[in-house]
């Protein structure tokens, strides 16, 4: 029989925010495959989890595979984590999820923390449809990816590094005029803030600041009504 293969999902900020089936399942398999084995010890430590750890990232992952696989299809189980969130969103996780299945081997969420999903329910933006973009692609086929955007009808949400994010809100402001938006930055961490307004103040506000931290930013839908729409607000 193969072991099971468990994707964890574990803290975006704040070490208190992962489940308690999350630990049990940490302490219980056999080896944890980690994005960033450096931040997973962290995790460990804290919870006082002793589990093997296994790097498995972006560069190293086909390579991985076979031996994780092996292991499963021996009957050991593991954990697959990344270095923040739920693995396989904007990050490694695809490949060994669907090599698993393929052979298979039992697949098992444990679900948890994402960034997108914490900044779009905080964002007061409609949650009925939701585009999740991940990060936008940061040269070809840039512009193109962004026009489409500007055209969807649900709320739209984007990841965003601190080095861009002056350079994407311009281009939103060209290309999807002076739409409303939300800038979540640093969730569930001591800096935790929302910026909220109009793409073009918003943009005024992180261009007289130097932005730094982790930052999804939300954008309504093409045909969203905003009643208090021309003010920025800030928390
Ligand atoms: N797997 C993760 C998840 O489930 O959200 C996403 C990993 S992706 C490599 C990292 C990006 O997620 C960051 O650049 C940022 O856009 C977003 N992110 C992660 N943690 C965040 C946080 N605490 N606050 C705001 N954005 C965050």
């Amino acid at each position: 029989m193969p072991g099971t293969l468990y994707i964890v999902s574990t803290p975006i900020g704040n070490l208190k925010d992962i489940t308690l089936r999350a630990l049990e399942v940490l302490k219980a398999v056999d080896f944890i495959c980690a994005e960033d084995t450096r931040t997973t010890a962290r995790l460990l430590n804290h919870y006082g989890i002793r589990s093997q750890l296994v790097s498995f990232y972006s560069h190293n992952q086909r390579h991985r595979i076979p031996g994780i696989l092996q292991r499963l299809e021996s009957g050991e189980s593991a954990a697959l984590v990344s270095e923040a969130g739920t693995p396989g969103i904007s990050d490694p996780g695809y490949l060994l999820i669907r090599a698993a299945i393929e052979r298979g081997i039992p697949v098992s969420p444990i679900p948890g923390p994402t960034a997108f999903v914490a900044a779009v329910v905080a964002s007061g933006l409609p949650t009925h449809r939701i585009v999740f973009e991940g990060f936008l692609p940061k040269k070809k086929g840039r512009q193109k990816k962004l026009r489409q955007l500007a055209e969807e009808t649900g709320t739209i949400v984007v990841y965003e590094s601190p080095h861009r994010i002056v350079k994407t809100l311009e281009e939103i402001v060209n290309i999807f005029g002076n739409r409303y938006i939300v800038l979540a930055r640093e969730l569930t961490k001591v800096y935790e803030e929302f910026i909220r307004g109009p793409a073009a103040e918003v943009l005024e506000k992180v261009q007289q600041r130097n932005i730094k931290g982790e930052i999804v930013l939300v954008i309504a839908g093409a045909d969203f009504q905003s009643e208090s729409g021309n003010q920025v607000h800030e928390q």
